[in-house]
This record gives structure tokens, sequence and C-alpha cells, in this order.
């Protein structure tokens, strides 16, 4: 079997409403859909959701990347997925996210190939993951109201962005925990938003409010300062983005700066990568969440398959599909229920459907 063609197609997917963490705002998420078709017919999805802020990575650059990456793959066999990894890397540095939509394609082809569901293919730990589900930055008492909606909703788990002003931050999860009771787990995410200093503060201050981990609390590049906010603190420390490949997170644990990582297919160039990181860390005593970026439910899908199939990924962040309006996929995919996301009966990453519109004209064919 050998890959035939692959087709580009960039999707512009609108928020439900402004989502805004502590460096950003956005009103949509701008993504690149791949297409891989074999020899035998066999057509394999992927998606790169590009984020300028983590990955440096915009749709433009990720089509220009896939520009020198695709020809190569004209021809080769679509399960040799470590050797057009290696290819990949050798070509062009980082850009994980252009990588993870070639990487996840042939890893549904995989799936499609043995007419198995992915994730019981490379591991079949569990058969459904709970995510938890999003609040973007607003004042305190809106954010109690999003909370308790998405209790209502049925969501077990919340994530809480902070990181804007540490007392208004404290404000935010005291309202949230008023309005949702001691049943719902809440986890906070500070996108890099506090100093060493703020974050030890904030952190002690905020750990009477039950927090089951404190995800990225300073700046990503800042390694000792996030060993020492680590050492201080009784909320577990969990690392976004500051892990990006298997080398960062064996970095991280090397120098004591982590309890937990956060694994993204963005970050980590896809599914292939992102086992390793789990595979370290699980030997260092660390478990893992899948997060994303703002994936459709197509780029969902693979890290609902991904976080179903690895022992060492206890948790899951797995909603920015649910979070966005536009539904790119109209059926199969990760399904949603509950808290819980499930990953379909049908082979591969499950997706069956997509909505044509949405997915507009082919941007650039290769073959
Ligand atoms: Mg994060």
């Amino acid at each position: 079997m050998s890959i035939q063609q692959v087709r580009l197609h960039s999707v512009r997917l609108r928020y439900h409403e402004p989502f805004r963490i502590a460096t950003s705002t956005s009103l949509e998420s701008h993504n690149i859909i791949v297409r891989i078709t074999t020899d035998s017919g066999i057509v394999g999805i992927g998606e790169a959701s590009p984020s300028k802020r983590v990955t440096h990575e915009t749709p433009k650059t990720v089509t220009e990347v896939l520009d020198k990456i695709t020809p190569k793959l004209i021809g080769m066999s679509p399960l040799r997925i470590e050797q057009i990894i290696e290819m990949m890397d050798k070509r062009v540095l980082e850009n994980p996210s252009a990588k993870a939509a070639i990487d996840i394609a042939l890893h549904d082809i995989l799936g499609k190939t043995a007419n198995t569901p992915l994730f019981k293919l490379i591991g079949g730990f569990r058969k459904t993951v709970m995510t938890d589900l999003t609040l973007g930055i607003k004042k305190p008492e809106e954010m109690a109201e999003d909370a308790l909606r998405a209790v209502r909703r049925g969501f077990k788990a919340l994530k809480v962005k902070v990181g804007v002003d540490p007392e208004e931050d404290f404000e935010r999860i005291l309202r949230i925990r008023r309005a949702v009771g001691s049943n719902t787990i809440i986890r906070i995410d500070a996108n890099q938003g506090w100093t060493v200093d703020q974050a030890i503060k904030t952190l002690e201050r905020l750990g009477r409010f039950n927090i089951e981990l404190a995800e990225q609390p300073v700046a990503a590049d800042d390694i000792e300062g996030l060993a020492e906010v680590r050492k201080n603190s009784t909320i577990p420390v969990m690392a976004d983005e500051s892990v990006h490949s298997p080398e960062d997170a064996l970095a991280l644990i090397r120098q004591d700066a982590v309890d937990l990582i956060n694994i993204k297919l963005m970050k980590s160039g896809g599914i292939h990568k992102a086992k390793k990181i789990a595979a370290i860390a699980e030997a260092a005593g660390v478990p893992c969440m899948i997060g994303c970026m703002g994936e459709s439910t197509v780029g969902i899908s693979a890290g609902v398959q991904l976080a179903a199939a690895i022992k060492n990924v206890k948790y899951a962040d797995l909603d920015s599909d649910i979070l966005i309006s536009d539904k790119l996929v109209l059926e199969g995919g990760a399904e949603l229920e509950a808290s819980q996301r499930i990953p379909p009966e049908k082979p591969g990453l499950g997706v069956t459907k997509l909505d044509e519109k949405i997915l507009g004209e082919t941007v650039k064919t290769y073959e």
C-alpha cells in the first residue's frame, strides 16, 4: 500500500463566544485539514490547529511546511509512520502542528487498514475518557455562572482559565467553588500568566478550594521557576507550554520541575511522539493529560483515541470542538455523553462524514 494523493483544506471554525485566556482572545480557530488517499482507496483524515503563541505556527506556515513535506509522501507506505516522521523532521525543524496533521491522517489509515478503532490498536486501555470543560476568562461572577451551567450539562470537571491578576483569580476560584459545591473537580490553567512569586502565593491561597492541578503557572522557558513553584505548592503542578517534545519532557523531569504533563498533539507533532512523551513520563511516575488547541472533532477524535489507549494518560482536556459552533464533522468522531468522550466503534479515528461546505475547496492537491 502506498500514498497516492494528499489534499489540503483551510477551515475557519467560529467559537460559540470569544474565548479568552491569559495571553490571548480567540473568535475562531483557523485550521488545516489533510486528507491522504492510498492506492487501495483508503482515506485518512488529519488536522493542524496551529498556535502562534505556543508553537509559532499560523495557517500560512502550516501550508508552507506541508508544501515541503507532502511531495515526499507520495509513493511512501502510510504504515511506516516512524520513517515518515524521520523524513518530516529532517526536512523541517519544529512546526509540530503541520506534522501532527500528517501523523493523525496516517494513524487513521492504520486503523482503517486493520478495520479497527485506533485506540484498540495502540493500547486499548479504556473505553471512555472523562474530559473537563474549559471556562475562558471573564469576570468572576460570570465564570461562576458558566461553571454552574457546565455542571448542569453533566461535566464533572472544569478547567478554569486564570493568570490575569492574582487577586481576581482568587475571586474567580472562590466564586466557582461556591457555585458548584464540593463534588466538581476544579483544575486551573494560568497559561504562563503569573510570576514565580505570584504563583507560589496564589496557589497557597487556593489550597483550601481542593484544586486538582495547576497548569503552567509561569513562563514556558522558566524551568527553574516551575521547579520552585512545584516545591512550594500543595497543588500538583502540570507543565503545558513548557513541554512540546519527548526531549522537553525528559528535561523537565530531570529538573524535578513537574508533577504532571499536558500532552497536546499540536505540540508533540502527533500521536506517535505523544506516545513517547507518555512513556517517558510513566517511567518517571509522572501522569499525563491529553489536551487540545482549537481542533475540530477531527483532531479531538485523535486525542480521544490516544487518551483511551494509554494507561499513563490520567486526565483529558478534549473539549475544543464543544466550544466551537461550526461543526466540521457531521457523522462519527468522538462522542460526548455528559463528561465522557467515547471513541466510536468504527475503524481508525471513526470520523465518517465531514461538512463539505465548511471544508470548502481543496487548497492544494499533491499526487
Ligand atoms: Mg494549558
